[in-house]
């Protein structure tokens, strides 16, 4: 995984600052950001990014483990607690990094 860096300039809005946190239908968080960016992260896809893994994610997902019991907005990461009990945390800057829209990835 390659993480974008993002350079803050001050006075700006900052980027991987998150302005709301919320579900996009029933399997996605969605996310919107001080610059007016908005991600959209499926559930699935949220679960095997932990940067906890280190790249070595788990072979298969259960639904309980893509399946958020709580989130939390803290000052500087996301916490998600899975329904297995798992819990991850996700540092801002490495979550706006993780945007998968067009924009971000360089795709039409
Ligand atoms: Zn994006």
């Amino acid at each position: 995984m390659t993480i974008k860096k993002i350079l803050p300039i001050l006075g700006q809005p900052n980027p991987e600052q998150p302005t709301d946190v919320h579900l996009v239908g029933r399997y996605a968080l969605g996310i919107s950001w001080a610059d007016n960016h908005s991600s959209i992260y499926p559930f699935d896809r949220l679960r095997l990014d932990d940067p906890a893994f280190e790249g070595q994610p788990p072979e298969a997902l259960t639904d309980a483990m893509a399946w958020p019991r709580e989130i939390k907005k803290l000052p500087d990461a996301l916490r998600v607690v899975w329904a297995d009990g798992r819990e991850s945390l996700y540092p801002y800057a490495g979550l706006r990094a993780l945007c998968r829209c067009a924009g971000c990835t360089g795709g039409h």
